[in-house]
C-alpha cells in the first residue's frame, strides 16, 4: 500500500508551509487508497516545544488534514515523536559504525573551523576532509573508553577524479524532474549522530522513513540536495528508497521564498483573520497544481478524487493573501447562512469571547456600547493612517522605530502573556530612554486604532501575536 508522511519539526509558528505539503501527502495517499502518517522530528532539543508541537497538531487538524497514524493517536509504528526514539537511531549508527559505513570524528571545533577558513580562502568544496576516517579501531575504542566526545559522520564516497562518471555521479528519480545528478564529492560527510547521543535529521528521517513503511515522500525542493545522503544510508542500510517527489517551494508575491518578514506564514493566522478553513486547503491546493478542468474553488474531497501528482508544475507558486482573501469571498457567499452562523459562532469562541468581556465590564453603561470597545478585539484590521498614528511626544520617524524594535522584540518572546509583554516594553522604554507612556502611547492608535482603548498591553495578550504582529506591520508599512 501506498503511504506518505508529513514530518514537521516543532520549532516554531505552524507554517503554511507544512501544510501545504501536508494536503500533497494527504491527497497521494487517500487517491491511491493509502495511509497518511504525521511524524514529528523534533531532534533538535534546543529549537523543539511542545507548544510548537500542539499548534502544528491542532492547525492541521483544523484544516481537516486528518492523519492515520501520529503522536496523538498512535499506531502500528508508534512512537512518532523522534526523542522517543533514540534508541532505534542509537542501534542504527552502530550498525553503520560496524560496517564501515559511518565513523567517529573527534575532531574539534577550531580543527573545523580552520578547515573552514582554509576551503573558503581556496574556493575549494565546502565539508568535512575525512580526517577521523583513518583512525584505527584500537586508537577509536581507546579515545571513547576515555570519554573523549565525539560525533559520528556518514562515510562518503570519494572517487577520483577520472573515475567514470556512474562513480563519481550519484543518480537519484524524482518524480516530477526525472534523473538528478549530483557529483559526490559535493556532497559532506554528515554528521549523523551529535556528541550529545542524539540523531540528526538525515539519520533519524531514512530510518523512520523505513521502519514507519513509507512508500513516497514528499517534501519541500530544499531537500534536494539531502536526496544522496539519504540515497546512500538506504544503500548501506541494504534498504529500498521511497519514491521522491520535491515541490516547489512557496513564494511571495515578489518571487522569493515566502517569508514572515513579507507575508503572515502561520496558518493560525489565517484562522485569526477569520479566512475558512476549507478556503486556506483549497488555496493551498492550488500551489503549484490545478484541477483537470481548471476550475478555481474546490474542496479536499474534489482534490483528493481528481488529484494527479504529475499535474505539479515547477514554477515557484505565489501565495497572495489578497487572491486567498478573494477565494475565502467565495467560499462565505456560497455557504448557506445556517453554515455562515455556524462558522461565525466557531470563529467566536466562548473562550475569547470571555477574555474580551474581562476588559470592557467596567467601561460600558449599556451593552450596545460594548460594541464600540469591542471591536478591534475581532477586527482583522483597525484602518490605521499616518494622522491617527501622530503623537504629540515623538516624531513619526521615532515612532516608526519603536514599533519596528517591538516587532523585532515581539517575534522572539519567549511567552506570550501580559507579563512578559509589560517586561519587553519596560525594556524599550529604558533603552530609549523615554517615558513609559509615551512609549505606549503609539501602541494603543496601532492596536485599538484609538487613543481611548482598554489596557493595551493586556489586549495584546488577549489578540495574540499573530494579529498584534499583524497591527505592528500594518503601521510600519
Ligand atoms: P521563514 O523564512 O519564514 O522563517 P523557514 O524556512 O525558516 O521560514 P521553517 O520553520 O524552517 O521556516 O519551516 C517550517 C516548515 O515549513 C518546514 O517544513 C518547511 O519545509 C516549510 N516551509 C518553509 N518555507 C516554505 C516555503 N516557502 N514553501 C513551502 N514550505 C515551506
Ligand atoms: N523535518 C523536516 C522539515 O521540517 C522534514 C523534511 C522531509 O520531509 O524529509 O521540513
Amino acid at each position: 500500500p501506498i503511504r506518505t508522511r508529513v514530518a514537521p519539526s516543532p520549532t516554531g509558528d505552524p507554517h503554511v508551509g507544512t501544510a501545504y505539503i501536508a494536503l500533497f501527502n494527504l491527497c497521494f495517499a487517500r487517491q491511491h487508497g493509502g495511509q497518511f502518517i504525521l511524524r514529528i522530528e523534533d531532534t533538535d532539543q534546543q529549537r523543539s516545544t511542545p507548544e510548537s508541537e500542539q499548534q502544528i497538531l491542532s492547525s492541521l487538524k483544523w484544516l481537516g488534514l486528518n492523519w492515520d497514524e501520529g503522536p496523538d493517536i498512535g499506531g502500528p509504528h508508534a512512537p512518532y515523536r523522534q526523542s522517543e526514539r533514540s534508541d532505534i537511531y542509537k542501534a542504527h549508527t552502530q550498525q553503520l559504525i560496524d560496517n564501515g559505513h559511518a565513523f567517529h570524528c573527534f575532531c574539534s571545533n577550531e580543527r573545523l573551523d580552520a578547515l573552514r577558513a582554509e576551503q573558503t580562502a581556496a574556493k575549494a568544496s565546502i565539508g568535512y576532509d575525512g580526517h577521523c576516517l583513518s583512525l584505527s579501531k584500537a586508537n577509536v575504542a581507546e579515545r571513547l573508553a576515555a570519554g573523549e566526545s565525539s560525533v559520528v559522520r556518514l562515510n562518503v564516497p570519494r572517487p577520483a577524479a577520472d573515475a567514470p562518471a556512474s562513480e563519481r555521479l550519484c543518480t537519484f528519480t524524482d518524480m516530477l524532474r526525472g534523473d538528478i545528478e549530483i557529483a559526490w564529492e559535493q556532497v559532506d560527510m554528515q554528521v549523523l549522530m551529535k556528541a550529545d547521543g542524539l540523531p540528526t535529521y538525515h539519520l533519524a528521517n531514512v530510518v523512520d522513513d523505513h521502519l514507519m513503511e513509507i512508500t513516497h515522500v514528499l517534501r519541500g525542493e530544499e531537500w534536494i540536495s539531502s536526496a544522496p545522503k539519504h540515497q546512500l544510508l538506504y544503500r548501506y542500510f541494504g534498504w529500498d528508497m521511497p519514491t521522491l517527489c520535491h515541490m516547489p517551494l512557496l513564494r511571495n508575491p515578489d518571487k522569493s521564498k515566502l517569508s514572515k518578514r513579507k507575508n503572515p506564514t502561520s496558518i493560525t493566522y489565517y484562522e485569526r483573520m477569520g479566512y475558512l478553513p476549507q478556503t486556506v486547503v483549497n488555496y493551498l491546493g492550488r500551489m503549484g497544481w490545478s484541477m483537470p478542468d481548471e476550475r478555481e474553488q474546490f474542496s479536499l474531497a474534489e482534490m483528493i478524487v481528481h488529484f494527479d501528482v504529475t499535474r505539479v508544475s515547477l514554477g515557484g507558486p505565489i501565495f497572495d493573501v489578497e487572491k486567498l482573501a478573494w477565494l475565502n469571498g467565495q467560499w462565505i457567499k456560497a455557504l448557506p447562512v445556517t453554515d455562515f452562523v455556524a462558522a461565525f459562532q466557531q470563529w467566536i469562541t466562548p473562550e475569547y469571547l470571555a477574555r474580551v468581556a474581562s476588559q470592557i465590564q467596567t467601561r460600558v453603561q449599556t451593552l450596545s456600547e460594548a460594541v464600540d470597545w469591542a471591536g478591534f478585539f475581532f477586527a482583522g484590521s483597525v484602518g490605521l493612517t499616518a494622522e491617527k498614528l501622530q503623537q504629540k511626544k515623538l516624531t513619526p520617524e521615532q515612532v516608526k522605530q519603536l514599533l519596528q524594535l517591538s516587532l523585532w522584540e515581539l517575534e522572539v518572546l519567549p511567552q506570550w502573556d501580559h507579563e512578559h509583554i509589560n517586561a519587553l516594553m519596560q525594556r524599550l522604554s529604558e533603552a530609549l530612554g523615554w517615558k513609559m507612556r509615551d512609549v505606549m502611547a503609539p501602541f494603543f492608535v496601532t492596536i485599538a486604532g484609538t487613543p481611548s482603548a482598554p489596557p493595551i498591553m493586556e489586549a495584546m495578550a488577549i489578540i495574540g501575536p499573530d494579529m498584534t504582529r499583524a497591527r505592528l506591520r500594518e503601521a510600519i508599512a
